[in-house]
């Protein structure tokens, strides 16, 4: 043996001592270590949380090349528990996204960036995305799942017990505040129907319409011969013990005592690339969508909740996976 191959044969080894001892799988260390040397891929996905594994997902078991740039910031990231989805019911969001994850990490031909995607343009074959950093990565295909931002209003409180004690959905976590002391923070036709369907999971229920009622005279005499109450007082703060609610206090200095609160926030798109491809959004704000999940834009998908009100996990997995089939089976017969 030569002293070069010597040395080569101590490299090797050493690498591969190294993959036994090292706390993390080294084949998956070298991937990140050299994610960034690779520029074309057949689909970039924006957005790597729940929807965008889930599409990562059926797109690596369908041998494609795909990159997934996403910043770490999931919208139900301040929630202790995630419900309602079938085989991980109660789990911190983060322990579902972190095996989503290393699941995903198994296909060889799936790559990430830890990264804020800020711009993308029409290219001859694809699109480019340019990311914060300034590196610009191609595709022939892009998927956006990017969820929605809310927006927290401006009740001292509201932002800290957001998703904690402050609830958007009664099917992710009314069961664990059922026959509490429960708030709606509403009013008019959303305020009713919102009270409408919390009654079937409490009835200590308190409408919270922050200012004067618009309900009709029939909701509120509907409302009250279920024994809801209305306030109309002004709300001050919500008063909690890290973000669990406690009472709310309203401008008058009087304050009530609530347990949980069902509201429903403001939102704009988290990422405004797929509007500025020329993607098509609704009235309402959401990326629009047909039933696989392609947008009005040739080559461009959206799926999870910057596409649609029925915002789950499970839902936006499901939606993930339709993408990540269609497009594959788009690019397929392109191909062909
Ligand atoms: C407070 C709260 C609690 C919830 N609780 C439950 C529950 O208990 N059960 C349930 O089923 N559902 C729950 N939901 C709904 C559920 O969390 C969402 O439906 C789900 O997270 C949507 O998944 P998504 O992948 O579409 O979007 P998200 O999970 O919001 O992820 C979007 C990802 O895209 C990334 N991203 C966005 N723009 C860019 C960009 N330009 N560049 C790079 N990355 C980008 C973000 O950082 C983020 O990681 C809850 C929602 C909220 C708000």
């Amino acid at each position: 043996m030569t002293s070069i191959s010597r040395r080569k044969f101590a490299r090797i080894s050493s690498i591969a001592s190294l993959s036994l001892i090292l706390p993390f799988n080294l084949k998956a260390f070298l991937k990140y270590k050299h994610m960034t040397d690779i520029k074309h891929f057949d689909i970039i996905i924006v957005g790597g949380s729940y929807s965008g594994l889930a599409a990562g997902m059926a797109l690596g078991r369908a041998l494609k090349k795909v990159l997934i740039i996403d910043n770490g910031q999931p919208c139900n990231r301040q929630t202790p528990t995630s419900h309602n989805f079938i085989t991980q019911d109660g789990k911190t969001p983060k322990e579902i996204a972190t095996l989503a994850k290393h699941q995903v990490e198994q296909y060889d031909t799936i790559r990430f960036f830890n990264g804020l995607a800020i711009k993308g343009a029409k290219t001859n074959n694809g699109f480019e995305i340019q990311v914060s950093s300034g590196e610009i990565f191609f595709a022939k295909k892009l998927i956006f799942a990017t969820g929605i931002k809310d927006i927290m209003p401006s009740i001292e409180g509201y932002a800290e017990c957001w998703g904690i004690s402050v609830l958007h959905c009664p099917y992710c976590h009314g069961y664990e505040v059922k026959g509490g002391k429960t708030g709606i923070l509403g009013n008019g036709n959303f305020g009713f129907e919102f009270s409408v369907l919390i009654l079937n999971w409490t009835k200590d229920l308190t409408l919270f319409t922050d200012g004067k009622s618009v309900l009709t005279s029939e909701q509120t005499v509907k409302l009250q011969s279920h024994n809801i109450k209305i306030i109309e007082k002004v709300i001050e703060k919500l008063e909690h013990k890290c973000g669990y609610l406690e009472s709310i206090r309203f401008k008058d200095g009087s304050t009530l005592p609530v347990r949980a609160m069902y509201a429903h926030s403001e939102f704009k798109q988290n990422c405004m690339i797929p509007k500025d491809l020329g993607c098509e959004l609704t009235e309402e704000g959401y990326i629009k969508v047909d039933n696989l999940q392609k947008t009005s834009i040739h080559g461009i998908f959206a799926c999870g909740d910057n596409t649609t009100r029925m915002r789950t996990v499970a839902n936006s997995t499901a939606m993930g996976t339709t993408a990540g089939i269609a497009i594959s089976k788009e690019m397929i017969f392109e191909d062909f």
